[in-house]
This record gives C-alpha cells, structure tokens and sequence, in this order.
C-alpha cells in the first residue's frame, strides 16, 4: 500500500494535485507567454454619452497560449500577479498600448488609452516605467489614463498619493476602476489625487429597474461631481442602461452595446467607420 501509495502521500484529495499540476503547468506557460509572443492587446472603446463620440479605448490584455488555448485574464492576472510575472507583462502591456495609441494619433486617430494597472505594479518605480513608455514612443501624457483599483491605493496612502502626484506631474490620468466594489472609505477619494472614477458593472447591470442600484448609481456620481472627477460606466449592455446613465450625468460609458474589446486591427476599422460624420 504504501509503494502505491507513493504519488498520493502529499495530498489525500486527489483533485488538489490535479489543481496543483494545472497550475504549475499555466504558471511555466506563463513564464513564456511573452517571449513566444503569445499576449495582445484587445481595444474596447469608450463614448461621451452625452454626444455619442468616441473618446477612447481600454487596452484588455489577451493570452492565446500555444499549450493551453485562450485563458481569459481573470485566470492568468492573478497568477501573474501571485510569481511576479506581472511586472515584465505589465510593462509590456503599458508599452504596446503607447505604442498602439501613438500609432492612432499618427494615423489622425487620437484617442485616450486606459491602460490597467494592477496593485503590485503599484510601485515606486511606476512613474518612471510610465515616463519610460511615453517617451518611447511619442505618446502624448495627456492621452493616457491609467486605471488602477483600490486595492491597489489603499496599501499605503501616503505612498500612493505621493506617487499618484508623480503620474499626474507627467500629465497622465489617474481613473479608480471597478469603484464601488472595495472596502475603501469616501473618506479616501478626497485624499487621493484622482481624475476619474470607473463605475463597475455590478451596478450598472440592474440599471433602470433596480430601485437600489439607481440610488446607488445617482449617489456616485453625485461624489463625483462634488469632487470634481470625470466618470465612466462600465458593462453598458442596453439602451435602456445607457439612457439612464446619460440622464443622470455619467460622462462617459463603455460596454457590450456598443462593442466587445477587440484586436487593434479592428478597432482601427471600427474608428474609421465611427468618425464618419
Ligand atoms: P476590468 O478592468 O474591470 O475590465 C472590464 C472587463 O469587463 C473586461 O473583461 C471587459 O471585456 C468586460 N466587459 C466590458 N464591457 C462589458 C459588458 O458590457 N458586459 C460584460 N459582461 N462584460 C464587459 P476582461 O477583458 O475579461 O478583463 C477582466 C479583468 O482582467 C479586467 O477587469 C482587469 O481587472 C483584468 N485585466 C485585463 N487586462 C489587464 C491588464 O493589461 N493588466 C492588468 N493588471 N489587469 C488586466
Ligand atoms: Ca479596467
Ligand atoms: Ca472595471
Ligand atoms: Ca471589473
């Protein structure tokens, strides 16, 4: 029993060393996701709801793994996030969507980038990183948003916002994604040197019929406004959604009614069609 019991000694439940060995074969994958040019970058745009243009584009990071298929980002960040590998791909991430946006604005296409930005990214040497990737590529600072969650401010808000100041020095924008969904005080936005405010897709979902979510939604955007940050809602799906929004004040949407991320290539496309008048 023992001999045969061999493999099995470590775990009682077979399916946690299936969970083992999967993992382990996504994190070795990972590790040479960038290298065998495994990664894009999807575009999803953004409108003024108020006026119906195009304002600009959130870069959503795609792996299509030779080994594994696709594996969506809401499997490989976190992995990414857990071995570190977040720093190379996050850089690379910033750098092709400066890349992309500057290419746009060469094309007359200029556009914002928001570009996600995940806690441990959120480091000292973000700024330069962030400076690194503008210069190289040409894009104006005033083109790029970067989004970041609060999980990611709320570590070390004397750090955070002294680095926050640092972005906002080089004229990129700062936009809290998925608000609303962390533990963080009010308190907090009034401290933190922010330009936009993300209103997740958990709110906006139940929009119009859900009495909760429409106070919910009105009292954000009414914080908002007091503190004088732009916002976005995320995850509009219908009309219905986004008359509401517009009704209330919500600047700027983004979501399924009007189009799924998609490759660069066809955002382009998408651009031309849209600027036509
Ligand atoms: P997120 O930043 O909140 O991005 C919005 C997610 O909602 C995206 O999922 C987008 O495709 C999806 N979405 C947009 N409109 C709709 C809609 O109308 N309905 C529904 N059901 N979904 C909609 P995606 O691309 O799968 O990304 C998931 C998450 O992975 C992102 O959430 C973000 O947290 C993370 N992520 C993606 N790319 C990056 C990246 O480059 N860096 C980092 N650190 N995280 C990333
Ligand atoms: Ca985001
Ligand atoms: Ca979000
Ligand atoms: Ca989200």
């Amino acid at each position: 029993a023992k001999a045969q019991g061999r493999h099995r000694l470590q775990f009682f439940e077979p399916g946690i060393n299936d969970h083992i060995s999967q993992r382990l074969k996504m994190e070795q994958a990972l590790r040479l996701a960038l290298s065998n040019r495994e990664l894009s970058l999807h575009y999803q745009p953004q409108y003024s709801l108020r006026t119906g243009a195009l304002t600009g584009f959130e870069a959503l990071l795609r792996w299509h793994s030779a080994e594994l298929g696709y594996v969506g980002p809401d499997r490989f960040i976190p992995l990414a996030e857990e071995t570190g590998l977040i720093a190379p791909i996050g850089e690379w991430v910033l750098r092709s969507a400066c890349e992309q946006g500057a290419r746009w604005r060469a094309e007359g296409m200029e556009v914002a980038i928001a570009v996600n930005v995940s806690a441990c990214q959120f480091r000292h040497d973000l700024p330069d990183l962030v400076a690194s990737a503008l210069e190289s590529t040409g894009l104006p600072a005033g083109l790029l948003v970067i989004e970041v969650t609060e999980t990611a401010l709320m570590q070390d808000l004397e750090q955070t916002a002294a680095m926050l100041l640092q972005l906002r020095a080089l004229g990129v924008r700062i936009a809290l994604d998925d608000f609303g969904t962390g533990y963080s005080s009010l308190a907090y936005l009034k401290r933190l040197p922010l330009d936009k405010l993300k209103l997740d897709r958990a709110f906006i979902q139940s929009l119009p019929d859900d009495s909760d979510d429409t106070a919910i939604v009105r009292a954000m955007l009414d914080v908002a406004r007091h503190l004088g940050l732009e916002t976005v809602a995320e995850g509009i799906e219908t009309p219905q959604q986004q008359a509401f929004l517009d009704g209330v004040g919500c600047a700027e949407g983004q979501g399924y009614l009007y189009a799924r991320p998609m490759p660069a290539e066809q955002a382009t496309d998408f651009m031309r069609e849209a600027q036509i008048p």
